[in-house]
């Protein structure tokens, strides 16, 4: 193994810097030469390739998103495609890959791996916590951090108007994100995806809990169950104080990323130059109970179903 080549794709998350860092830097001491690919699938179809230094990648540690760029490039699922990415590839002389991503980046390595027999490397990087076979993704805690702030400022706008907040979080079919959201904000209402929603069930609720005493109430749920606005005004029409919706959307992919969120991907960028060196491939990396921990790419994908964590959601319901 002689030189290696590293890129980002699909949606962002903070801490790929990072990750990107550690690739570079723990290959340069290996004595290896180490590349990088701008925008993800698309840089490398395009030959956007530039071989990177130890100075490179200074200063990035701290930063969100990716210097290298990110993008979706839906044509690296045509065979020709990567065959021809599989071509550059060589033409540089690179030896491996590590890619940093989402599932749907890992297939594109896995099959570069078993089509073209090159050694790729993936690296969960998602704000959304929902790759298999790791208990964490690079830039989940960041997303989570980020969530929460928006909560609890949420909490003193709507404490003092007496107004029902709904805060849509990211996580597309994963509620990680939302639930833990949930705990740390004091959340009245959680609403995950792995649980059927009743908007009447939870309007009933609110009714109670208003009939109660309570005046304001905080709801946090996952994206892509509901329009949250429409729920608003649905909520308001019958429980009578003001509701409101806020989409966080884009802004929980942004930010620096936080400590946890550095070393998980300083280790795992390290870990990745060490499996490349040790001759393993079509392998992704994770952690599992502290520890650094390898699959293989799509028995991680197809198999490894991530648990839902079901004690968070009730020990979330049995605080509110
Ligand atoms: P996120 O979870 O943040 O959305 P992701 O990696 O799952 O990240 P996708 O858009 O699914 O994001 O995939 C990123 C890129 O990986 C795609 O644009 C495409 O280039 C490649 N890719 C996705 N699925 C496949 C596949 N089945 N075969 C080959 N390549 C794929």
């Amino acid at each position: 193994l002689k030189k290696i080549a590293v890129l980002t794709s699909g949606g962002d998350a903070p801490g790929m810097n990072a990750a990107i860092r550690a690739v570079v830097r723990s290959a340069l001491a290996e004595g290896l030469e180490v590349y990088g690919i701008y925008d993800g699938y698309l840089g490398l179809y395009t030959n956007k390739i530039e071989k990177l230094n130890r100075y490179s990648v200074s200063d990035i540690i701290t930063k969100g998103g990716t210097f290298l760029g990110s993008a979706r490039f839906p044509a690296f699922k045509k065979p020709e495609v990567r065959a021809k990415c599989a071509e550059i590839l060589r033409s540089h002389g690179i030896d491996a890959l590590v890619v940093i991503g989402g599932d749907g980046s890992y297939t594109g390595a896995k099959l570069l791996t078993e089509e073209h027999g090159f050694p790729c490397i993936g690296l969960p990087g998602t704000i959304d916590n929902d790759i298999p076979g790791t208990d964490y993704t690079i830039g989940y805690q960041t997303a989570l951090e980020t969530a929460v702030d928006a909560i609890d400022r949420l909490r003193d706008t709507s404490s003092s108007h007496h107004r029902i907040s709904i805060v849509e979080i990211m996580g597309r079919h994963c509620s990680d994100l939302t639930v833990s959201a949930a705990i740390a904000g004091g959340c009245e209402y959680a609403i995950v995806p792995e649980v059927n929603f009743s908007k009447e069930e939870l309007i009933q609720q609110i009714e109670r809990s208003f009939q109660d005493g309570k005046h304001h109430a905080l709801i946090v749920i996952t994206e892509l169950i509901t329009d949250v606005h429409q729920l608003a005004k649905d909520i308001e029409a019958r429980v009578g104080n003001e509701t409101r919706a806020t989409v966080l959307g884009h802004v929980q992919r942004g930010g620096s990323p936080c400590a946890f969120d550095r070393i998980l991907a300083s280790r795992m960028g390290a870990y990745a130059v060490e499996l490349l060196l040790k001759g393993e491939k079509g392998r992704c990396v994770g952690i599992q109970r502290e520890e650094l921990v390898h699959h293989d790419i799509i028995e991680a994908i197809d198999k490894m179903r991530r648990p839902f964590k079901a004690e968070l959601l009730e020990v979330s319901k049995k605080l509110f």
